[in-house]
């Protein structure tokens, strides 16, 4: 249904503009408060920009040419700052529907240079006549948008996911194409450290018969001699999920190096690493610099994928205890507490709540407790086991306010209470915020 001039009068979570209609709200892709436009709404409450009428001061024009057609940023038209205290809002509205104090919320940390933060790029192939597009899916669809210059991905990145599509057509190497079930190269992914200017190139294929192989490797190592190393994975698999099982490694080590607050980290082709490392240091020196750990202390890493955090908290403290329920990440995270010559921390490969449960039955005692759960934020028998452990501060990384808020008032209903909720913007362009909050036993 077609409005002809909607007004935006307040803006979601997730950055959509809010127009109401006959008493009813829909949310808006790419509108902002204040804005007039004609628009196109839909029965499930959402719908898009026809044209916009009057525009707000906060707008800006989005530098990537796709941006609405794309969806994978979704506030690029938003001014930076105005993104930065939507997110800041986002953490405050999520704890005040759980009955939360956020008066020791300090606003969102934001970016210097707010594009290019991607240090991994995954980029999806496909063909359209004689043409091969790489980019993305479009959402909830299986069309692949093609994306020459994305404008949140490292540069380089961008360019060799460019130039491997030259190449593909040079050596007659097809893309998958998942309906016609015909094709080889599934996805390339490309990971970069800033720090070390290592790169790490993974080309991802039905099936492990790579006719051009060599000839390719050849052109695309004299085009970017900066790719440290070349993984071929194979994934046969009909999923949407990117890596297959089985890797073999062409040119290289097969990992790469990056640097966090003077330690390195080895990140290979599946370690989970987080995506922007300049905001990652900015969190990990926050989170450690909330927690006030001392010599005496023993903190419990949990959720601790590559051992990042456990590892830089380790210079601190008496002792850190990491556990993560990812084989290949424990084993990683051994590997980065040797090279950095790192003694004090154990890793254990085990769910976390189990995990908690047996320190409670061992009569084991932790001074602090870090977490950095998934989305779906921590388990009700974490939280009770952790109240059973009663450490005297708890750290809480956080990607998804929501579950977070959900949590700290289980957390914080007698035990514990909150004495700083700090957000971190690790996700520009996007609506997505990380954050710290502090507690501490009452
Ligand atoms: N702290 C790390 C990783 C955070 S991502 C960092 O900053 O890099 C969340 C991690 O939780 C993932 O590595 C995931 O494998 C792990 N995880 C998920 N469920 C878990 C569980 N039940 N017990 C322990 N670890 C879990």
């Amino acid at each position: 249904m077609i409005i002809e001039n909607a007004r935006c009068e307040s803006m979601d979570l997730t950055g959509y503009g809010i127009i109401k209609h006959n008493g009813k709200d829909f949310h808006i892709a790419n509108l902002l408060p204040g804005e007039l436009a004609k628009v196109d709404v839909f029965d499930h409450g959402y719908g898009k920009v026809i044209k916009i009428l009057e525009s707000s001061k906060d707008r800006v024009k989005a530098p990537c040419p796709i941006y609405s057609e794309c969806g994978g940023c979704h506030l690029q038209h938003l001014e930076y700052s105005s993104q930065i205290s939507l997110k800041t809002n986002y953490v405050k509205s999520s704890f005040e529907s759980q009955g939360l104090s956020t008066s020791t919320l300090l606003p969102c940390i934001g970016m210097k240079d707010p594009y290019h933060y991607r240090n991994k790029v995954q980029m999806v192939f496909s063909e359209k006549g004689k043409r091969i597009l790489s980019g993305f899916y479009e959402e909830n669809t299986h069309r692949v948008i093609n994306v020459d210059n994305c404008h949140i991905q490292d540069e380089v990145a961008n360019k060799i996911i460019s130039t491997c599509k030259e190449l593909f057509l040079k050596h007659k190497i097809k893309p998958y194409m998942e309906d016609r079930g015909t094709g080889l190269v599934r996805h390339v992914l490309v990971k970069r450290s800033k720090a070390t200017e290592e790169v790490l190139v993974v080309i991802v294929t039905i099936e492990e018969m790579f006719p051009g192989r060599n000839n390719f490797v050849t052109d695309l190592r004299k085009l970017h001699p900066e790719i440290t190393t070349i993984v071929q994975n194979i994934n046969g698999r009909k999923t949407s999920v990117v890596l297959g099982d089985f890797e073999r490694i062409i040119f290289g080590k097969g990992v790469i190096t990056d640097v966090l607050m003077n330690k390195k980290f080895v990140i290979s082709s599946k370690s989970f690493y987080q995506v922007n490392a300049r905001q990652t240091e900015i969190l990990y020196k926050k989170a450690i610099e909330l927690a006030k750990p001392t010599e005496t202390d023993v903190v419990l890493d949990a959720y601790s994928g590559i051992g990042t955090i456990g590892i830089l908290m380790s210079e601190y403290v008496k002792k850190v205890i990491s556990v993560e329920i990812n084989p290949i990440s424990v084993k990683n995270a051994i590997q980065n507490a040797r090279i950095n010559n790192i003694k004090n921390v154990r890793f254990y490969h085990e769910d976390a709540a189990q995990f908690i449960k047996n320190l409670v039955s061992d009569n084991i005692a932790i001074d602090i407790v870090l977490v950095d759960p998934p989305r779906a934020g921590l388990e009700p028998s974490f939280i009770d086991a952790m109240l059973e452990l009663r450490p005297k501060k708890m750290v809480y990384i956080s990607c998804d306010p929501t579950t977070l808020a959900r949590d700290i008032k289980l957390l914080t209903a007698v035990q514990y209470e909150i004495k700083r909720i700090q957000p971190v913007d690790m996700f520009a362009q996007t609506f997505h915020v990380e954050s710290i909050t502090l507690l501490s036993l009452r």
